[in-house]
Parts: structure tokens; C-alpha cells; sequence
């Protein structure tokens, strides 16, 4: 008896292994038909100056509503879109598709895009992405790139090449997530970096933990000295807002004023005054 349990146990795992290698498979065969089909589309999240108290850009996030798989999150098809090589391909594809719709904005908006840490590892990346800008007639000083701090420890060397050749065009470079992965404080010091984000994680904890108070405020401290710009991811509330803005944090983005929507609202967005601001 103890021999059959043991058998059906086994049986269990294997059938929980086959489904998710089934739906891994199913997600990888969709992503190939929506990369043919251009059906993954950038959405647009307010970045707010804090000293402005206005929408000064948006970030591009990548969404994907499959019409077989229903709504797959960037944190489950970005990975996979890694490790079957198309994040090359997709990451074109939304560059430039961001950078057409952020040609309606007007010049003082600027676009904040994601690259992938595997996209980074390619040297060539820098001039498949001014070649984007130059299709388009896109104003490079108006793109912010984000790299996360593994794209650093993966291979700093390119890394390091593909951000100079970036930041000699205009490009203004922002270190992602930060306080969550391995940059070093010599990194931040060599880099060339223009803008530091300060991850969610310790935004999320700003009211009420001393402790993440004390962490934003030491990275913000340092950042200026540094004559980094900060932004800080998260925001939620007009508490955290408040902090982040009385320690001298400069541009903020969360739900407070708005998530990613897609481009036809942006317009609409821009022209209303904004929402959650706290008096000056
Ligand atoms: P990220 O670049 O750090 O983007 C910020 C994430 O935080 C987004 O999740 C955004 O929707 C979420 N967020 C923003 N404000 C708030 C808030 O107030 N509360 C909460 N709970 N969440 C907030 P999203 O869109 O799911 O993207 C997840 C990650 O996937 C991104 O993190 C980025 O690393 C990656 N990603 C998204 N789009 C792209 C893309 O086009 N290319 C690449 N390479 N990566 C992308
Ligand atoms: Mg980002
Ligand atoms: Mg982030
Ligand atoms: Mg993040």
C-alpha cells in the first residue's frame, strides 16, 4: 500500500511537470503569433516631477492579451521571450511602436523603456536602437533607457560600452529596481548612470517602517551627492508622496497618479491637472 501511494505520488509530480511544461509551450508558441502579429503593445505610466507637480513622461510597459491564453503579465512572457531569443525582436517591435505613439505628446514629454539584461549582452544593441529613433525621427533626448542592475553583473564590460554610445546621442540612462539587486556603490560612481529608481519595495514601506525610511532617505542622499536624478517607483499614497518629496526625491510614478493605459488616453491624461499632487 505504501508502494502504490508512493507510485500515485510520483504519478502527481509528473503530471504537474507536463502541465506546466505544456502551458510553458503554449505560452512560447502565442508569443511567436503575437511577435508575427504585433498584438503586444506598450502601455504608458505617468512620471511625475515632484517639484513640477506635472506629468513630465511615461514609462513603456509591455501588455499582452492573448486571445487563446487571456492576460499574460511581462513578468511571466519577458522572461520566456529571454530564453527563446525573441526578446531582441519583441524589444524592437516596442520601441518602435512606443516611439511613434510618443510622437504625439509633445517635446517636453519624454519616454522611459525597459531593457532586458539579455538585451544588453549584445553589442549591437545601442545601434539597433538609434536606428529606431532615426525610422521614427524620434528625439533621442527625449528616450530614457532602464537597465536593471543584473544586466551589470552579467557582463559590465558591453554593458558599459552600449551605455556611452547611448549617452553620446542624448540618451539619458536609468539604473531600474534599485536597492533590490548587485550594483555596487563604485558602479553608481563609474557608470555613467543619469538616474537612479528607487525599487517599489521600499516605497511600499515608507509609511510606517523607520527602517525603509531610513534606507529611501540614505539612497536619496546619496544620489544627490552623486547628481543622480531619483525617481521612486510605487507611490501609492499621498503619505509616502510626502516623504519622498521633503527628502529631496525628484520625479515619483505609482498608482497615486495613475497605472499604464494604453496610448489613445495618454493625450487626454496630459491635459487634465493632476491627480494626487500634494500642495507645494
Ligand atoms: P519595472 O520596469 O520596474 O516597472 C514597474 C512595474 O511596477 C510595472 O509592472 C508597473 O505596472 C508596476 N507599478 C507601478 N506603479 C505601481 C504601484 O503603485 N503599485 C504597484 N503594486 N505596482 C506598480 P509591470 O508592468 O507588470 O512590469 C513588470 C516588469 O516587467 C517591469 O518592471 C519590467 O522589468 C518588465 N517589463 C515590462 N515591460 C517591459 C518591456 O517592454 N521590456 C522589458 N525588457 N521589460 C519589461
Ligand atoms: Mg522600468
Ligand atoms: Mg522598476
Ligand atoms: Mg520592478
Amino acid at each position: 500500500r505504501a508502494k502504490a501511494e508512493g507510485q500515485s505520488t510520483v504519478r502527481f509530480f509528473e503530471q504537474e511537470m507536463d502541465a506546466h511544461v505544456e502551458q510553458r509551450m503554449r505560452i512560447e508558441r502565442e508569443l511567436r503569433n503575437a511577435l508575427a502579429a504585433q498584438t503586444i503593445v506598450p502601455y504608458y505610466q505617468p512620471l511625475v516631477s515632484m517639484a513640477e507637480n506635472r506629468i513630465i513622461g511615461f514609462e513603456a510597459l509591455a501588455r499582452w492579451q492573448s486571445e487563446e491564453l487571456g492576460v499574460i503579465a511581462p513578468g511571466v512572457f519577458i522572461p520566456i521571450a529571454e530564453e527563446c531569443g525573441l526578446i531582441g525582436e519583441l524589444g524592437d517591435q516596442l520601441l518602435r511602436r512606443a516611439c511613434m505613439d510618443a510622437a504625439t505628446w509633445t517635446a517636453d514629454i519624454k519616454l522611459a523603456f525597459n531593457i532586458s539584461p539579455v538585451q544588453l549582452r549584445n553589442a549591437s544593441l545601442g545601434l539597433r536602437i538609434l536606428n529606431i529613433l532615426e525610422n521614427t525621427g524620434f528625439d533621442p533626448h527625449r528616450l530614457e533607457i532602464e537597465i536593471t542592475e543584473s544586466a551589470l553583473v552579467d557582463n559590465l564590460e558591453v554593458a558599459q560600452r552600449v551605455i556611452d554610445q547611448l549617452r553620446q546621442t542624448g540618451i539619458r540612462i536609468a539604473l531600474d529596481d534599485f536597492g533590490t539587486g548587485y550594483a555596487t556603490l563604485r558602479q553608481l560612481q563609474t557608470l555613467h548612470l543619469d538616474k537612479i529608481k528607487i525599487d517599489r519595495s521600499f516605497v511600499d514601506r515608507v509609511s510606517g517602517d523607520n527602517e525603509s525610511m531610513v534606507i529611501v532617505r540614505a539612497i536619496l542622499g546619496l544620489a544627490s551627492g552623486l547628481g543622480l536624478i531619483t525617481t521612486a517607483e510605487g507611490i501609492e499614497d499621498a503619505e509616502q508622496l510626502a516623504y519622498l518629496k521633503a527628502n529631496g526625491c525628484t520625479e515619483g510614478q505609482g498608482y497615486l497618479f495613475g497605472k499604464a493605459m494604453p496610448a489613445q488616453e495618454t493625450l487626454a491624461l496630459l491635459k487634465r491637472p493632476l491627480s494626487g499632487s500634494v500642495a507645494a
